[in-house]
């Protein structure tokens, strides 16, 4: 395998894959792996869907993307991580809490509602 080194993301925007574009008024981006066009513009939760992270306030990725820019995107994320506080990670474990107890819940209603039909 031939892959030309890439030089260092500083941005996760600088990256030729990621496009910024505006959504009504609102800034948004978008990513070319899957087409998609997600908002807000924020760093981390856009390494989260180019990293197909779950639970980090946006959806994964769809596309199938290649293993070096996969792997410039991990490198991103781990320094942006890196220099996460505390704090931060203390109200991120709050936010998985909330989500494990609706998701029974949620599938509960549907169960319900699909039943009710007469
Ligand atoms: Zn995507």
């Amino acid at each position: 395998m031939n892959v030309e080194p890439f030089p260092t993301l500083v941005s996760i925007f600088d990256c030729t894959m990621v496009s910024k574009i505006m959504l009504g008024d609102k800034e948004a981006w978008k990513c070319s792996w899957c087409d998609g066009c997600l908002k807000p513009r924020h760093a981390t939760r856009a390494l989260y869907h180019l990293t197909k992270t779950p639970n980090g306030g946006i959806g994964i990725c769809k596309g199938v993307i290649d293993p070096p820019f996969a792997a410039r995107y991990k490198a991103l994320l781990d320094k942006s991580q890196a220099r996460k506080s505390a704090r931060d990670k203390a109200s991120a474990s709050v936010d998985d809490y909330v989500e494990k107890r609706l998701a029974p819940t949620c599938h509960h209603d549907i169960y319900d509602m699909s039943g009710d039909i007469s």
